[in-house]
């Protein structure tokens, strides 16, 4: 991994304005976040720069206003919020740049935390326009970005202000990127991926990049399916991608080449309807799925062989449910597997790198988030990374 400067490389900031990239973009529900787990992330960071006396600006976008002020979706909607987990109080200004923040500035004490408006109220956001990041980085002395779910987008807050101000990775990016570095970067050998969820459309791109990078690509859940009609099994009626056959075949091709073993289940759960629990439910060999039934689970002969595949490897990395995980008890694959990773995590024998929204919430439901080596939240940038594609707000942290 190329390198790129943390807090420990600030010098005395005593009384320097840090202009500070966060994510903000709470889920909120009658006024007030129903999880705050975004603003827990950069809490380290916030407070860290302001212990060492700097005057902290925070910069974040909310919503979708797309270049212009929207009053509902102003970031001042968020600021109670963000003081209840800082425990401390913060001033909320209503720009991003010029008078009012110069104002602002002056009234901050050193250690005093500012919150900026909505950036992406001003089109120069979301376009990278320089002269935009210019004006915002007149304000500051150094930019810090600790909005790794944010840095597959090339925007002013984002990118930009790197080449302005002296940049540095907060210490979320900065754990974010040491655990993506030790999963696919630079991993020990044997290299797991698990790819689940519910489409192959949705993860080409990931599928393409891992068969030239892992030992083992272990799929799983609705694009299993697809893999398995490709080889010529009646999937009867699961969710398949039967128009992506020839894609599966040409994955099962470069991994061949690429000395990568491709894990497919030869047991299923089945159901005729798609309900918890439903009268139907049955376990059976991948080749005696009826016409009438879906697959909705790996089966638990596989889940076997597979915590086995995990037991051989060193680091693991995982996108997607092995099953309709939401749905009991087509989460038995996802919790076992999830499980089995996490003790071996725990042994020391394995490093273990998830992200998803979905696998997210299934190994929160699994109980066993917590003991993951490391778990994203980052949803978009973690599935682009996970494509092998260079991410524009770390690239330009490294540059
Ligand atoms: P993530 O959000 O972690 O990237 P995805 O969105 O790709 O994951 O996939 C998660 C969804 O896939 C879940 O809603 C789950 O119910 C669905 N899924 C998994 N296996 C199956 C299956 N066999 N049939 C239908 N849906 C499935
Ligand atoms: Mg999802």
């Amino acid at each position: 991994m190329s390198s790129f400067k943390t807090l420990d490389d600030l010098g005395d900031i005593t009384g320097k304005i840090a202009l500070v990239r966060v994510d903000l973009n709470l889920p909120m529900k009658d006024g007030s976040a129903t999880d705050v787990s975004r603003v827990e992330a950069v809490k380290p960071t916030i407070l860290e720069l302001a212990e060492k006396g700097a005057k902290v600006l925070l910069l974040a976008h909310y919503g979708r206003p797309k270049g212009q002020r929207f009053s509902t979706m102003s970031t001042s909607f968020v600021q109670g919020d963000v003081e209840k987990v800082l425990d401390k109080e913060i001033m909320f200004i209503p720009e991003v740049m010029g008078p009012v923040v110069e104002q602002s500035i002056g009234i901050l004490g050193n250690g005093d935390i500012g919150l900026l408006d909505n950036v992406r109220f001003w089109p120069g956001e979301e376009a990278n326009d320089p002269e935009f990041a210019r004006g915002m980085a007149a304000h500051g002395d150094f930019y810090v970005n600790d909005a790794f779910s944010a840095a597959h987008r090339a925007h002013a807050t984002t990118e930009g202000l790197a080449h302005h101000l002296p940049a540095y990775a907060g210490r979320a990016m900065e754990a974010e990127l040491k655990a993506l570095d030790a999963a696919l970067g630079n991993p020990e050998a044997p290299v797991a991926a698990v790819v689940g969820g519910a489409k192959v459309s949705t993860k080409l791109d990931v599928l393409t990049n891992l068969v030239g990078k892992v030992q083992h690509l272990i799929i799983g859940g609705g694009m299993a399916n697809t893999f398995l009609a490709a080889k010529g099994v009646d999937v009867g009626k699961s969710l398949c991608e039967h128009e992506l056959t020839d894609t599966a075949n040409r994955i099962i091709d470069e991994a061949a080449h690429a000395g990568c073993t491709v894990h497919l289940p030869y047991d299923v759960v089945v159901a005729k309807e798609f309900a918890a629990n439903p009268a139907s439910l049955r376990t059976c060999n991948v080749h005696e799925v009826a016409d009438d039934e879906m697959i909705l689970d790996v089966g638990p002969l596989a889940t076997e062989a597979l915590a086995d595949v995990l037991k051989t490897c060193r680091t693991l990395v995982w996108n997607g449910p092995m099953g309709a995980f939401e749905t009991e008890p087509f989460d038995t694959a996802t919790v076992a597997l999830a499980r089995t990773a996490a003790a071996l995590t725990q042994d020391g024998s394995l490093i273990s790198v998830a992200g998803g929204g979905d696998t997210v919430a299934a190994l929160a439901h699994a109980g066993v988030k917590d003991e993951f080596t490391f778990v994203s939240t980052a949803g978009g940038a973690f599935l682009e990374w996970m494509e092998g594609k260079p991410l524009p707000g770390v690239a330009a942290l490294t540059a």
